[in-house]
């Protein structure tokens, strides 16, 4: 913009720097305008006299407008850039956003999170080659990534292996086009330290609304399909409402867990295990249960898989160990001796102090050993060799029954077994449930059992339901019964009159009751 006399121009006349101090007479600016669109002001020329303003003197305020803004955003990026591969980091990735959301609120936007190399395996490298070598590879995989957006979207380096960028398409599928052509170009191997490498691809996508969604959103959104696309083995997926919600009722639950132990929302319930000859009650198993205030009541395999990934188990089992054996001590003080199981997860025993710290609850209510069984998932945490197999054993050594849970359900190996001290095998309530469903299931459990019966391990059924699934079992040899048909888990006194039935010999339900 350029006034040759402000005087003259209806605009300025009155402007009280023209018609006061210091009585300017002629303007010229050059706007500064960010790279993010944004003008943040102007270079401009000023005098006390009129004067003429050449085009050549036009071009050399652009010019110099130019270098402005360019040491300004030098300066600005300092601080923005990510060092290993040159390109704006997560920091300048919400500043753009951030204005972008402001210029064009309520535009519809796809955000797409990029992983080039998970990390578990970029550590591997960086052992085996060094980090310099990592870093040529994560710079090569910016390099080809910037290069295949070029003219599409603005690439950010958001995480060590992890790059952003946000793209407007009309459809979903134009979405999924480019992610799988990304695909392609990103996974052809790589030299780093003249080994090839190939670069891996998995990316998490989402619909945004500018304005709408904040650029914390944004990031948590594709976080969620990245692990989405981690967790199915797919090169990508899209971010899942379902799975947001999940994620953060996890997280409201492992927030709240701590406060609703002090605040008695947490108790035990017991569901009984019968002898499947004669379906006399044998024992108990002690389940956690959780009313929260505002949820309701919230189911266990829903927490503790959350529990487990936090420091919280370190409170609640404890927590689940009192009440259990205050339950064991108060029956036994009113003469009903009775046996029950308890649910440990593996963090409960990968602690070299485990089994000390239960011995101690026991003696502390002079409970013998034999009063309770511990019943563990099987998984690989569960060697011989390891701290867990460590507690395990010694924990048999004083008379603790150890049992095998979810027999069945995964990764199902007798091999690592036998080196263990155990002495039953949950068979898992998927197995069960498909008895009458799926052909191979009846042959599965009929292997199990022999196999379990030969190796010296008692058998329990778990989830039995029906008479048809009860009646297969006992006619296989299955030692135990457990399951809804039988009983649902109950309170203390409810399992109490379980077993004084029992005694009574008016047991809860007769086999031919049940046929
Ligand atoms: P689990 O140890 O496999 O426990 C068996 C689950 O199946 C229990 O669910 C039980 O209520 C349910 N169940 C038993 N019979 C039937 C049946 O016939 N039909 C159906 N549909 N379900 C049946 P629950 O109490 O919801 O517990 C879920 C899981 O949470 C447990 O699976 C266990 O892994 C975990 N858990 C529960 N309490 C504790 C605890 O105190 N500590 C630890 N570490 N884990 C616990
Ligand atoms: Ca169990
Ligand atoms: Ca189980």
């Amino acid at each position: 913009m350029v006034i040759p006399d402000l005087l003259a121009d209806e605009r300025f006349k009155s402007n009280p720097l023209v018609v006061a101090s210091p009585h300017l007479r002629f303007y010229a600016g050059a706007p500064l305008v960010a790279k993010n669109g944004v003008a943040i002001g102007a270079m401009c020329i000023m005098d006390t006299r009129v004067r003429e303003f050449s085009e050549a003197d036009r071009a050399q305020l652009s010019t110099l407008a130019q270098l402005v803004i360019g040491q300004l955003e030098l300066r600005n990026m300092s601080g923005r850039l990510e060092p290993v591969s040159g390109i704006p980091n997560r920091h300048q990735f919400q500043i753009d956003y951030d204005a972008l959301a402001q210029r064009h609120s309520g535009r519809r936007m796809f955000a797409v999170l990029v992983d080039v190399f998970d990390i578990p395996r970029a550590n591997e490298a960086g052992q085996a080659l060094g980090m310099r070598p990592l870093e040529v590879l994560i710079r090569r995989a910016a390099v080809r990534l910037k290069l295949a957006l070029e003219g599409l979207a603005d690439v950010y380096h958001v995480g060590v292996t992890r790059f952003a960028f946000l793209v407007e398409f009309s459809s979903a599928a134009e979405m999924e086009a480019l992610v799988d052509e990304l695909r392609q170009r990103m996974t052809r191997p790589l030299m780093a330290a003249a080994v090839p490498m190939s670069p891996r691809f998995h990316a998490g996508v989402c619909a945004v609304t500018l304005g709408e969604d904040t650029s914390d959103d944004v990031i948590r959104k594709v976080l969620i399909g990245l692990h989405q696309s981690f967790e199915a083995r797919h090169p990508f997926a899209w971010y899942s409402e379902q799975r947001d919600t999940k994620m953060r009722r996890g997280y409201r639950l492992a927030a709240d867990a701590e406060r609703g132990l002090r605040k008695d929302e947490f108790y035990m319930v017991y569901q009984p295990r019968y002898r499947a000859s004669d379906l006399q009650p044998v024992s108990a198993e002690a389940l956690l249960r959780w009313t929260h205030p505002r949820l309701g009541p919230v189911s266990p395999g829903e927490f503790i898989p959350v529990f487990e990934r936090t420091a919280l188990m370190q409170t609640v089992t404890p927590w689940v160990l009192d009440a259990t054996l205050d339950q064991l001590a108060a029956w036994r003080g009113a003469g009903h001796f009775l046996a029950l199981s308890v649910n440990l997860s593996g963090a409960d025993l990968s602690s070299e102090d485990a089994w000390n710290r239960l011995r101690g609850k026991l003696h502390a209510r002079s409970l013998p050993f034999d009063c309770i069984e511990i019943e563990i998932t099987e998984g690989e945490w569960l060697r011989a060799d390891s701290v867990a197999g460590r507690q395990i054993k010694a924990m048999a050594e004083a008379g603790i029954k150890i049992a095998i849970d979810d027999f069945g359900s995964g990764y199902s190996n007798f091999g690592y077994l036998s080196d263990l001290p155990i002495d039953t095998i949950k068979m898992d309530k998927s197995l069960i449930d498909n008895l009458e469903t799926d052909p191979k299931a009846k042959p599965k459990v009929t292997a199990i059992i022999n196999l379990a019966r030969e190796l010296g391990y008692r058998t329990v059924a778990e989830g039995v339901e029906t008479p048809a699934q009860l009646h297969f079992l006992q006619a296989q040899g299955c030692d135990q019964i457990q399951g809804y048909l039988l009983s649902k888990p109950v309170s203390a006194e409810a399992l109490l009159k379980v077993f004084d039935r029992a005694l009574d010999g008016r047991g809860p339900q007769a086999s031919s009751e049940i046929a």
